[in-house]
């Protein structure tokens, strides 16, 4: 058993980090944490560890303890990655059929907010959707930095924490929605949106502070968990409670 779970391990590092796309983060993370999430945590806690990270990064930004940025980035986008696992959502993909190399909400790269109506949604993105494969992180970065070229770092940190929040609604919703005999198809999708606008949050922040999500992912778990070292984690809870 172990060493099934160090060659797939070994398996995963010999992926190029800068070729990585979402789905080889959400395999590497599904390695380290999968055994341990799946015994202490429910989906909701999950979601307030996400919340923690990103609020620990916002606090960071809003302080000016730009220091905080590259563990509140790695550590946000791990939660993100064990919030889709645990609710079996393929994000790859997902970040590209909502951000089809244009902003959703006037299908424009760069975008252009002034037309942007919100009471109207987001643009019919099907036209733009077409013929798209799906991309490392490192590109879906690129590709949204080409899109907001004016983001600014405060405010792209407090976006992600409502982001994250909305991620909890859409969680609360789908849970009291689903056993509904008026099951609206499209609720869970709430989850999955939110989840991409995270990860698009995080890669905002990145490009603000012009760092490469991919290679601080890769930096903090490329080698396993950070707490205690090792390719499987096995932190207590104590040690996560405890932890900053
Ligand atoms: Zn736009
Ligand atoms: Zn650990």
């Amino acid at each position: 058993m172990l060493s099934t779970v160090f060659s797939v391990h070994f398996y995963e590092r010999s992926v190029m980090s800068s070729m990585r796309t979402i789905d080889d983060y959400q395999k590497l993370f599904n390695t380290i944490y999968c055994v341990h999430n799946d015994r202490i945590y429910e989906t909701p806690d999950l979601i307030i560890m996400l919340a923690r990270s990103a609020t620990y990064l916002l606090k960071g930004v809003r302080k000016g303890k730009l220091e905080r940025i590259q563990p509140g980035l790695a550590e946000s986008f791990g939660w993100t990655m064990a919030i889709a696992n645990r609710e079996h959502i393929s994000l790859g993909m997902k970040i590209l059929h909502y951000f089809p190399h244009v902003c959703p909400y006037c299908a424009k790269a760069p975008c252009d907010s002034n037309s942007h109506n919100r009471a109207a949604g987001r643009k019919d993105l099907d036209s733009f959707r077409k013929d798209l494969v799906v991309e490392s992180l490192n590109a879906n970065q690129t590709m949204l930095a080409a899109i907001y070229p004016e983001n600014v770092l405060v405010d792209s940190a407090q976006h992600l924490v409502e982001e994250v929040v909305e991620v909890s609604i859409a969680d609360f919703i789908n849970r009291r929605m689903h056993s509904l005999p008026e099951l609206d198809q499209n609720i869970f999708e709430h989850i999955v949106l939110e989840l991409v606008d995270v990860v698009g949050h995080l890669c905002a922040i990145a490009n603000c502070v012009e760092l490469n999500l991919s290679e601080i992912v890769d930096n903090t778990f490329g080698i396993g968990c950070p707490g205690c070292k090792k390719p499987v984690c096995e932190c207590s809870f104590s040690y996560i409670a405890e932890y900053r």
